[in-house]
């Protein structure tokens, strides 16, 4: 156990590093920026810089590198050497302030949208000192923030740090007016739980489609899926555990604080949970976590699939984003206590959830919308893209009276409170009704449930911290001016209610009649990134995102053609591959299956008498089979060809989701079907069993 302790950060330079090699008024200076979110002083970087290398050097490192994550989703690195040339022909080991401070990646190589034009393709990467920096990879790794050289935002993080200090500026006039006059800061703290297959190393090399576009593209369900149930919190694989125990520890070095591994509701999936985190830290911890488990897959024979969707028939995966706020002296807004009915910040920091949320469903939608999530949320086998809020029924009750003006009556508390005080009150009210909601309180903190598992978590954070901050500002002006504070709680409370009754919902969000009650209440159902992006740059978000400092209307403007041009390439990309792997390889498959049938009929002709039927009609199906393929193959080609042209970003997309999609989906179905009654040993891709056991 002592290891554990021992290796925990071990490859960070963190608080206690810090302390312990820089002078104490440098040490001192940098800790207050961290903590108050300030800008960095610059006359201490050249200090911190040289005790960072010297560091790094003694941790193995050669190089170090600014890391960041633009907008296509993986995180970037460009490895530069400590190395700086001597007059006697040697090299000495460097690293200055201002290489520390700030980079200068070729920024044209990374989406804009339109931002850049090439002639000024510089943008620059910042230093982030409140994420520490560390040792990966023989490299010292700098977190930083992307942006161009006029300073919009080319990253994840940039938008990130702002909503954060959005929410901070109004949650603590919020806190302020509750008389916690020491309380510096408020931070956003976000737990993500990220779930993820896992696959056969060898069986993964023989399919195209995960090789290119990390999902199947075909593939028939094997006998057994998830129906059984027996995967989730079963016993762990020994490879898989191994697996677990490798990805921990590494993350342990990097100051991950990965906590909890189980697997998942489908066979061969599972999930990782941190202890939660300040939010950009959160981000930068989860990027590390999902290379961490690409990388350590491939030593035990095994990869790891991060898609929303790798197989049709099983469930996705997902990204749980728990979200809640708390200030520096360690109050939780959204920490009940025994009596939830007289905590008047906990009641008012709902409803401001409450509004948020009902007055922005567009935006965490959008938050989460890319090509893979599509097949999670709004499609065939999957919940409703529509947003709501779990609350509980006591949480709601005691809304519910305020608005109302009626006695709360805690009789339920009483029920409930025999002799198990410890669990949390919250946590009796039906849980299979609390899982499937999308946007549910589960005791001190919210946890939204719509991210793809392979995204990032900062689009989302961006979105829940502004929305609220939006709203705790409205909430601020209305309790600054009020003659009556704790009469002001109360009628914006039942405002909230009245106006946004319509968003709580503690029933089951995946049934159908629930998509149907949902339409009568008027709540947003926008079924595919198509549908749900433009919506980011109505008149109501720009003039948001531009009032805290989060988006301008150009930033904002680039971003949605960013995210619909990958939308559409990905689509792109897994159409060349159904492509090329109808045409190589599943019509030859079913054209010489086919012939052996034939070939087997005509003997059992020679001989005579004997009973053909079975081949006769596996040789019409499947060459009936073999025939739709290949046209719709054809078709899909064309189609491809033709649409790829398309000049508009918006228009591009809808035609790929429109026709490309569909046209994919014809083709698997015919495949599927011929899957199934070709041999084994003849079809030239590992099958869905296989893939999902063989662990
Ligand atoms: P679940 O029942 O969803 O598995 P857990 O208790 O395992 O819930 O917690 C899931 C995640 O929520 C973890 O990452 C945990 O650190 C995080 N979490 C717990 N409390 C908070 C909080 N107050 N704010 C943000 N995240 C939190
Ligand atoms: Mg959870």
């Amino acid at each position: 156990m002592d290891k554990v302790i021992e290796i925990f950060g071990s490859n960070v330079f963190g608080d206690a590093v810090m302390k312990e090699r820089l002078p104490e008024d440098t040490y001192n200076n940098l800790k207050s920026t961290i903590k108050e979110g300030k800008g960095i002083d610059s006359s201490i970087a050249d200090t911190v810089a040289n005790a960072m290398k010297e560091w790094a050097i003694e941790k193995g490192a050669t190089h170090y590198t600014h890391w960041f994550q633009p907008l296509t989703g993986i995180t970037a690195e460009k490895h530069d050497s400590f190395i700086s040339p001597t007059d006697d022909g040697g090299v000495i080991m460097e690293f200055s302030g201002k290489e520390l401070i700030k980079g200068e990646p070729d920024a044209s190589s990374f989406p804009s949208g339109g931002l850049r034009t090439t002639f000024e393709a510089r943008g620059y990467t910042a230093w982030d000192p409140s994420s520490y920096a560390f040792v990966k990879d023989e490299t010292l790794c700098i977190p930083t923030a992307f942006c161009s050289y006029t300073g919009e935002a080319l990253d994840q993080k940039t938008p990130l740090l702002r909503s954060m200090e959005a929410i901070n500026k109004q949650a603590l006039r919020i806190i302020k007016l509750f008389g916690y006059d020491d309380v510096k800061r408020v931070n956003v703290e976000v737990g993500p739980e990220q779930e993820y297959f896992l696959v056969d190393k060898a069986l993964y090399d023989k399919r195209p489609d995960l090789i290119y576009c990390g999902r199947t593209l075909i593939g028939s369900m094997p006998p057994k899926g998830q129906e059984m149930d027996d995967h989730y919190f079963g016993v762990l694989k020994s490879r898989v555990a191994a697996f677990m125990r490798e990805v921990d520890v590494e993350l342990w070095k990097l100051g991950v604080l990965a906590k909890t591994e189980h697997n998942e509701a489908a066979p061969a999936q599972h999930e990782l949970a941190p202890i939660f985190a300040t939010t950009n830290i959160a981000a930068d911890h989860n990027q590390l976590t999902m290379e961490m488990m690409k990388k350590i897959a491939q030593k035990h024979g095994l990869v790891c699939l991060l898609h929303e969707k790798p197989y049709d028939g099983v469930n996705g995966s997902g990204k749980h984003n728990n979200w809640s706020l708390s200030t520096d002296t360690g109050i939780n807004f959204l920490k009940a206590g025994k009596e939830p009915d007289k905590n008047p910040l906990f009641l008012l920091t709902l409803a401001a959830v409450i509004r948020a949320v009902d007055l922005h469903q567009d935006l965490l939608r959008i938050s989460v919308a890319t090509a893979g999530n599509d097949h999670r949320l709004g499609a065939n086998e999957a919940p409703p893209a529509i947003l709501s809020i779990f609350l509980g029924e006591e949480l709601e009750g005691i809304l519910e009276s305020i608005a109302r003006g009626t006695h709360y009556d805690n009789l339920a508390r009483v029920k409930m409170n025999m002799g198990a005080d410890i669990i949390p009150k919250i946590r009796k009210d039906n849980t299979d009704r609390n899982r499937t909601s999308p946007f549910a309180f589960t005791g001190n903190k919210f946890e939204f449930r719509m991210l793809g598992s392979a995204s990032s978590i900062s689009d989302t954070n961006v979105m829940l911290n502004t929305m609220v901050a939006d709203v705790f500002s409205e909430f601020a002006d209305r309790l600054e001016n009020a003659d009556n504070f704790d009469a002001e709680i109360n009628s914006i409370i039942k405002d909230t209610m009245n106006t946004h009754r319509r968003i709580i919902f503690n029933g089951d969000g995946y049934s159908h009649e629930w998509e149907q009650e949902a339409e009568r209440r008027g709540l947003l159902n926008l079924r595919s990134t198509v549908d749900a992006l433009p919506l980011l740059k109505s008149e109501k978000n720009i003039k948001m995102f531009e009032k805290h400092g989060v988006f301008s209307a150009t930033e904002i403007n680039s971003r949605v053609d960013i995210i619909l041009e990958n939308y559409t390439k990905i689509i792109h990309i897994e159409a060349l591959t159904l492509i090329e792997m109808m045409n190589r390889e599943v019509v030859p498959t079913i054209s010489a299956y086919t012939n052996r049938l034939c070939e087997s009929l005509l003997n059992k002709n020679k001989i005579g008498g004997m009973n053909c039927d079975v081949e006769r009609e596996l040789i019409f199906r499947l060459s009936a089979a073999e025939k739709e393929i290949y046209n719709l193959t054809g078709e899909l080609k064309m189609s491809v060809a033709t649409l790829e042209k398309t000049v508009d970003a918006l228009e591009k997309a809808r035609l790929y989701h429109d026709t490309v999609l569909r046209l994919m989906e014809d083709i698997r179905k015919y495949a599927d079907s011929a899957e199934s009654v070709v041999p084994t040993n003849i079809w030239p891709y590992p099958s869905y069993g296989e893939l999902l056991f063989n662990i």
